[in-house]
């Protein structure tokens, strides 16, 4: 039998990821977490492709696409990011690359680049993907769909703990504004913004825990 295709959209530091790991584990699906790969680009043109004045030089950058592979190797349950062979997972979660990640993504040459790797991976079935065009973009045709969103103050305090997790320095109202600048900036662009999907369902998981959220999303699921 056919394992299902499940996207899951949603704003920034909704749990997407981690929900969408034990659910793929739950479920036996690969997990593709899609931001991933932005904040790897990222990582890669703020180390090679900068101007003297340290602002990111994106024609050099869209040049430079092919030299980028972006990979993940499940390392002890764990999803490992590497880019060009090197383990990124840790770097890529820091302040500079979340608050870069954003200008990077809303470049149209970034979404193309990284779209067919996104759609060969689901080409088989069997795997839920987390990002931002999900469901609308990259797999309109996806079994499930489903939309996740918080209060920005629920969704600063987990990134905030995520990062203390993560041995990174954080302050709320840094976490906060990075959020919330990012979610504007994902929402209003051009290609591929931000946008629930017509037919997903959205999940408010403000006053859910993880586990609540996971049990309601496979609730929906266990239909198939
Ligand atoms: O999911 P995460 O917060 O790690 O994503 C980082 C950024 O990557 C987002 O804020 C967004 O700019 C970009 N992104 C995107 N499309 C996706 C996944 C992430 O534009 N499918």
């Amino acid at each position: 039998m056919r394992k299902p295709v499940i996207a899951i959209d949603g704003y920034s530091s909704t749990g997407k990821s981690s929900i969408s790991k034990i659910i793929a584990h739950e479920l036996g699906l690969v997990h593709l977490d899609t931001g991933a790969l932005y904040r790897g680009i990222t990582l890669f043109a703020l180390n090679n492709c900068t101007t003297a004045d340290n602002q990111i030089d994106l024609p050099h950058l869209f040049r430079r696409l092919s030299e980028i592979k972006l990979e993940f190797k499940v390392i002890n349950n764990d999803l490992v990011t590497f880019l060009n062979g090197i383990d990124i997972s840790k770097e890529i979660r820091t302040n500079k690359i979340s608050q870069t990640v954003s200008l990077i993504a809303r470049q149209k040459e970034i979404r193309d680049f990284l779209m067919e790797t996104q759609r060969a991976a689901a080409k088989n079935g069997g795997i839920i993907m987390d990002g931002r065009d999900i469901g609308t973009v990259i797999l309109p045709d996806a079994d499930f769909k489903f939309f996740l969103t918080a209060s920005i103050e629920e969704r600063t305090k987990r990134r905030f703990l995520e990062l203390q997790r993560l041995g990174i320095e954080a302050d709320e109202d840094t976490v906060m504004k990075n959020l919330t600048q990012r979610d504007k900036i994902d929402s209003e662009r051009e290609f591929a913004p931000l946008r629930k999907a017509d037919d997903a369902i959205v999940i408010d998981n403000s006053n859910l825990s993880k586990l609540e959220t996971i049990q309601l999303i496979l609730s929906h699921i266990q239909t198939f």
